[in-house]
């Protein structure tokens, strides 16, 4: 937590000396409370003042990174317990589960699956980031082997297993890949805090309450593993999220330090629709990690378009780049369209389109990433905004005609606009769903 430039002053030695540039410490340690210095500027900082300030100074949620190159995932480094305060920062990583008890056949299977889920929504992907190896067989060398598989999907690697050679076989197999080992518990916290310290890998502390939690974390810490992720291991869902809500209140508003770590969850209970239900309320309530065991793209895709919207930025709203969109192969005689770069809405436009077959130009409008009728009330879609968009984009280079599509919903511009354009203005629908009946019917009529 942040310190006031008194705290600050207290740590200094008030010997106004001015070699740091400023008339006296105070109006150094007050620049220093608002960061328009460092403290290396003061000369004579005494070690505990250094310390005491690197520690305020420090972020309240560590940032753990696990996995290597386009596999790598960072989790935490959250700053604020709800979105509209300024936004979360580091997308839930979500990860599918491998259970090494699967004969070489099975195995091969699930990775081929693992590795073929592909989601996209509002142009942008939305991956599966993580393969979490579990261990059924309690066997160490084929939890090695289910290793190796997982590390082979191009996905970042977590180790599940409460057997500290099981993990150390795994580790000789994929430390490269810097797995995360799930991991310690108060059982079992010095062999596994050896074993990951040893392999440089962030480690998965494991409790039933944020208290427990706290102490092992503390423990490992000591142990001398610098990368922490907590497992709250609650008896039931609902104390699951109670608690890391607490757990998230402790480390960002109480400062309590051995709680500032992401967490990692489990939907793995039930069937897929339980699991997807659970998974999204963990993404809402605060999992830097979760894990599920289905593989139904129909399971996972509420959980990853859950995990898009909470982790956009409030304050910016999705936007595609303003520019004339071809979609087919539209030539000078298709038609011209335009919505505005709001994703959601450009998109489904899109897709309408595209739906229809018949090959057109999509003029998209910057509302700054605002929706049709939103950008209209709002005086940043009128006549002239989409005038200067046209000849920004050099639509009348691209068609012979000069016919322009608008929405339904803003039929009332369509004066303004021909007066605006010398185009000829036909009024759309009102709904995108109606572009491929309007484009087969009226247009190519
Ligand atoms: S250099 Fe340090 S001791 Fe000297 S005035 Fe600045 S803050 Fe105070």
């Amino acid at each position: 937590m942040a310190l006031s430039g008194l705290e600050i002053f207290k740590l200094l030695p008030k010997t106004n000396c001015k070699d740091c540039g400023h008339p006296t410490c105070l109006a150094f340690a007050m620049a220093l409370a608002q960061k328009k210095v460092s403290l290396d500027a003061c000369p004579h900082a005494s070690d505990e003042a250094k310390e005491k300030l690197a520690a305020a100074a420090a972020p309240p949620m560590q940032t753990v990174t696990f996995g290597t190159g386009d596999a790598a995932c960072q989790v935490g480094g959250e700053t604020v317990l709800f979105r509209h305060e300024e936004k979360f920062h580091r997308p839930t990583v979500v990860a599918v589960t491998l259970p090494d008890s699967l004969d070489d056949a099975a195995l091969t299977a699930r990775c081929e699956t693992i590795r073929g889920l592909a989601f996209e929504r509002i142009g942008q992907p939305m991956p599966i980031e993580a393969v979490a190896v579990t261990n059924p067989s309690g066997d160490a060398a084929r939890f090695a082997a289910a290793a190796q598989a997982a590390r082979g999907t191009g996905k970042a690697v977590i180790l599940v297993t409460e057997s500290a050679a099981a993990a150390k076989a795994a580790l000789q197999a994929v430390g490269g890949a810097r797995p995360l080992v799930c991991g310690a518990s108060a059982a079992n916290a010095d062999a596994m805090a050896s074993a990951a310290a040893a392999a440089k890998c962030p480690i998965v502390a494991r409790a039933a309450d944020p208290e427990a939690l706290a102490d092992l974390a503390d423990t490992l810490k000591k142990a001398g593993c610098g990368e922490i992720v907590l497992h709250l291991d609650a008896t039931d869902p609902w104390a699951e999220m109670a608690g890391l809500a607490r757990m998230r209140h402790l480390a960002l508003k109480q400062n309590v330090r051995a709680l500032g770590h992401p967490v990692i969850t489990f939907a793995t209970d039930g069937g897929p629709a339980d699991q997807a239900v659970r998974a999204a309320a963990l993404v809402c309530k605060y999992a830097g990690i979760v894990v599920l065991e289905t593989l139904e793209p129909w399971a996972l895709l509420p959980v990853l378009t859950t995990r898009q919207n909470i982790y956009t930025d409030p304050q910016k709203p999705a936007q595609v780049e303003p520019k004339l969109h071809a979609v087919g192969d539209p030539d000078e005689t298709s038609p011209v369209l335009f919505t505005t770069n709001f994703s959601l809405t450009y998109y489904t436009v899109e897709g309408d389109v595209e739906a229809s077959r018949v090959p057109a130009w999509i003029l998209c409008v910057d509302t700054e990433g605002t929706s049709v009728l939103t950008a209209y009330s709002g005086d940043k879609l009128n006549e002239k905004v989409v005038a200067k968009a046209m000849q920004d984009a050099g639509v009348e280079s691209k068609v012979k005609h000069r016919k322009l599509i608008i929405p339904g919903y803003v039929a009332v511009m369509s004066g303004k606009l021909e007066e605006a354009t010398g185009w000829e203005v036909l009024v759309g629908p009102r709904e995108s769903n109606q572009i491929p009946r309007y484009l087969k019917e009226v247009w190519s009529s």
